[in-house]
């Protein structure tokens, strides 16, 4: 029985589960970790391999039109002129004078807090009143009350960005109010990112800090670049970046690749690899980190093609290759960014959403880019990136469609969306606690484990580790010997792995058969090993 409420410490739960389980640690830990960077533990590694081995497998070696590169993390600086990224890959920066932290602008949300006073007013009515006869009038005075209402601004309040925004502004606003005993109607809250505050509201928005109004600067442009030097001297002319994305290395290759002959339009480039953003706010564990993993893909079109058309088949296809590796289709949404904020060449960019457990936020964006980057790199080079047409028997530079995703984002979805933690009952019928992570075969770190039932019947281990060494050749399996065989099944449900084989005296008395125990359902049935082997090339691609 699973909880039905995801607790409210989820994301908690899943760190710890992380570290103590060898999936992820901070990295540098014993000098106090690092922020932004992380490590992937023994386990971490796997499944972190086996979610670019997936995408690899689909996306490169299981299609026909699409090649696969790996260029260099650092590259000739004039690359990031061309692409623009010396000049705007930024984000807007907001100091704490008093506290020296640093925000991003878009992430620290304010309202400011309007209570709507109710005021007594005196009014006085004249009536005249005409006598009929005699033609007399007279004048009668009536007072009464009205009440008219007046709104005053008694502060701002300020967060940063959180599953909650809302709610704590609201209560942070409720606050405010109590403390300046403030009497009157609370109006609903006018939310804003800092970047869209006016000047005049700078000085009276609170650092989330220190609480106090009045140590913010205004937002300025922080490129994200991190900045290196190539070779023996620290001066300008040495100066280059650690890339901030792989896809740069796609267009500048393009030409290579035409040329090699092996591709016709259209086409895909694809490439897995790290890349560098110095954030200003790393946060959320791995989603937000300053040393990610990219896997990206610029799929080049004709210049007439219906590029809308292609769009949204990369959509669905990256959809559908998610749902492949086990996210459940609940958590998933499409987010269109709004015409006005694209950048001037895009035609459409498209997120695929995760559901969180700090809110739903972009997973993988598919962007449509024209013929941008190739445009910018042919003029800045000098060299052509053009493609002849041999119908038209005219030249012309190919648009490009990007899926682009973070491996990182990717496993955290999966370590969020698998966690649970359940009800069950233990082999005397007490009701225990399990943790269980339901990663797919596709993705599980270790996809069976190997149970003798005991481990001083030499029979009986022997057939055990002749198994274990048959499924090795071309699985990641686990053999464990130690402990009551209940406790060993909660040790691989805590780290996903979907089936326990165990080997008892009916294996070696009987048949031959022996019991596979299934993760989810945690039923368990007598099976032969080429039956396992049958089980696991299904499941495992
Ligand atoms: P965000 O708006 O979240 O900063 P982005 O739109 O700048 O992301 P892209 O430049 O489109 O991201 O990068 C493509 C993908 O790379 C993202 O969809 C995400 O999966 C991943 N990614 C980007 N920045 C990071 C990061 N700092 N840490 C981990 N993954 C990242």
């Amino acid at each position: 029985m699973s909880t039905a409420e995801p607790p409210t410490d989820l994301m908690e739960r899943i760190v710890a589960l992380a570290k103590r389980r060898g999936f992820i640690f901070p990295s540098s830990e014993i000098y106090g970790g690092l922020n932004g960077f992380f490590d992937y533990g023994p386990l971490g590694v796997e499944l972190k391999k086996n979610i670019r081995d997936c995408w690899w497998n689909d996306m490169v070696r299981r299609r026909d039109d699409i090649v696969g590169l790996e260029s260099s993390i650092i590259m000739h600086p004039k690359v990031w002129e061309a692409s623009g990224h010396v000049a705007g890959f930024t984000d807007p920066l907001v100091d704490c004078k008093v506290s020296k932290q640093r925000y991003r602008a878009d992430q620290l949300f304010f309202a400011p807090v309007v209570v709507r006073k109710g005021l007594e007013v005196e009014e006085t009515k004249t009536t005249k009143s005409i006598a009929k006869e005699g033609f007399t009038s007279t004048d009668t005075e009536a007072t009464s009350t009205q009440i008219k209402t007046e709104d005053e601004i008694i502060g701002y309040v300020s967060v940063l960005e959180s599953e909650n925004t809302k709610g704590e502004l609201q209560s942070a606003a409720e606050a405010l109010k109590r403390k300046r005993a403030a009497k009157g109607e609370l109006l609903p809250l006018k939310i804003r990112d800092f970047t869209e505050a006016r000047l005049e509201e700078i000085t009276l928005i609170p650092s989330p800090a220190t609480g106090e109004p009045g140590s913010l600067t205004p937002p300025r442009a922080f490129n994200m670049m991190f900045e290196t030097y190539v070779g023996a001297l620290r001066d300008d002319s040495a100066k280059s970046y650690l890339r901030p994305e792989t896809a740069q290395g796609m267009f500048v290759d393009f030409k290579s690749v035409v040329d090699t002959g092996r591709v016709k339009l259209p086409f895909g480039i694809a490439q897995i690899g790290k890349s560098f953003r110095n954030e200003i706010t790393p946060r959320n564990f791995i989603f937000r980190s300053r040393e990610f993993e990219q896997m990206e893909m610029e799929y080049f079109i004709h210049e007439d093609a219906d590029w809308d058309k292609c769009h949204k088949e990369w959509i669905e296809w990256c959809r559908q290759w998610l749902l492949s590796i086990g996210l459940p289709e609940s958590h998933l949404s499409l987010y269109a960014h709004p015409k006005e904020k694209l950048a001037f060449y895009s035609k459409g960019t498209v997120d695929i959403m995760f559901k969180y457990p700090f809110g739903v936020q972009e997973l993988w964006g598919i962007a449509a880019r024209g013929n941008y980057d190739l445009s910018q790199h042919a003029k800045a080079s000098g060299k052509p990136m053009e493609i002849f047409d041999e119908a038209t028997k005219k030249k012309f530079v190919p648009h490009v469609i990007e899926p682009a995703v973070g491996v990182d984002r990717i496993l955290l979805a999966v370590l969020c969306a698998g966690y649970a933690e359940e009800d069950v009952k233990d082999e005397k019928g007490n009701v225990e606690k399990r943790t269980v992570l339901r990663f797919s075969p596709r993705l599980a770190p270790v996809k069976v484990a190997v149970l003798p039932l005991v481990k001083n019947k030499p029979e009986l281990v022997a057939r055990a580790e002749a198994l274990y060494k048959n499924l090795k050749r071309k699985y990641a399996v686990f053999y464990d010997e130690s402990g009551a065989i209940g406790r060993r099944y909660r040790r691989q449900d805590e780290i996903g792995t979907p089936w326990c084989v165990t080997i008892d005296f009916e294996t070696i008395e009987m048949d031959g058969t022996f019991t596979l125990r299934d993760r989810d359902s945690m039923q368990q049935k007598r099976i032969h090993e080429a039956e396992l082997f049958a089980l696991l090339e299904e499941k495992v691609y």
